[in-house]
């Protein structure tokens, strides 16, 4: 999220929770402004962006976007996706024959590419930035350009059911989670699986620094919690079949130096990393979870 913030503060103009479009929150931190909602316990920056702003900010950083080689070939799966996608497969055991899967902000889809490794899925990805699209297609995977949004989905898509939704580090950026629960009502099909990803508001990374922006971005328009995500799930009838959080580098998400060394790595993650946990203070969660 490098971009110049003056350029977009003209569109922090939403006050409410993108779930329950309510304003009344309690505020967590000063600069920036950021205010749990005390219906819903979505985390939030107030003011928000609106979806203007956003799509005026994935069109920049389309624009902008140059050397594109770094991301590396998209069909070199890592194995912690591969892990993952034996959590989908486990979990949701009503997909395992061909089953259809989005994944939602795929990226060059790399996601997609550890899906469909070995068979597991039919997967396809939805990404908002053609370039990025561009060389998972490329690659021979079925990416399309789009937002998951009512007035965001590409053609190709239109009609089409999914088993399995996966929502990977991108819910916070929904425009209108309200919405976004309506749509997936429409690509999910009952007894589908959800898988739901995302940095959560409560990490250490924020008891060090207050600053929600650090990673999140000024297009973030909301910060679940573990307690809000499966709240909000439970009202959209859904139901919670295996949730919490990922292990992490505790040193890493600290800033300190040394996090990335081997011994920085032992000790961040295997030593610090279940304490924090116990803490309340995790860096990542994930919910799989299965519409009624
Ligand atoms: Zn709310």
């Amino acid at each position: 999220m490098n971009v110049p913030a003056p350029d977009f503060q003209k569109y922090m103009t939403l006050t409410d929770c993108p779930y329950c479009h309510t304003t009344p929150a309690v505020e967590i931190a000063k600069n920036p402004r950021v205010v749990r909602c005390i219906n819903c316990g979505l985390y939030r920056l107030q003011p928000r962006m609106n979806k203007e702003g956003q799509i005026a900010y994935l069109k920049q950083t389309n624009d902008t976007l140059d050397d594109l080689t770094e991301r590396g070939n998209p069909l070199d799966v890592h194995l912690f996706d591969l892990e993952e996608v034996r959590e989908l497969k486990r979990h949701f055991p009503g997909t395992s024959a061909n089953g259809k899967a989005l994944d939602v902000g795929t990226g060059e889809g790399r996601f997609v590419a550890a899906l469909r490794h070995n068979g597991a899925f039919e997967a396809t990805g939805l990404e908002p930035l053609p370039k990025v699209a561009e060389l998972g297609k490329n690659a021979g995977l079925d990416i399309h350009v789009g937002r998951f949004e009512s007035d965001g989905m590409p053609q190709a898509l239109e009609g089409q059911v999914f088993d399995v939704v996966c929502l990977r580090e991108v819910i916070c950026y929904m425009a209108d989670l309200r919405e976004s629960f309506d749509l997936l009502r429409c690509v999910l099909r009952p007894g589908g699986g959800l898988y739901i990803k995302c940095h959560v508001p409560t990490s250490i990374c924020y008891w060090k620094n207050k600053d929600y922006l650090l990673r999140y971005g000024l297009t973030v328009t909301n910060m679940p919690t573990l307690a809000a995500m499966t709240r909000i799930l439970a009202g959209e009838g859904y139901q919670i079949l295996k949730s919490g959080y990922y292990p992490f580098n505790v040193l890493r998400s600290l800033g300190v130096p040394g996090a990335y060394s081997f011994f920085g790595g032992i000790i961040g993650y295997r030593l610090l990393s279940p304490v924090v946990h116990f803490m309340g203070k995790a860096d990542r969660m994930f919910i799989l979870a299965r519409r009624l």
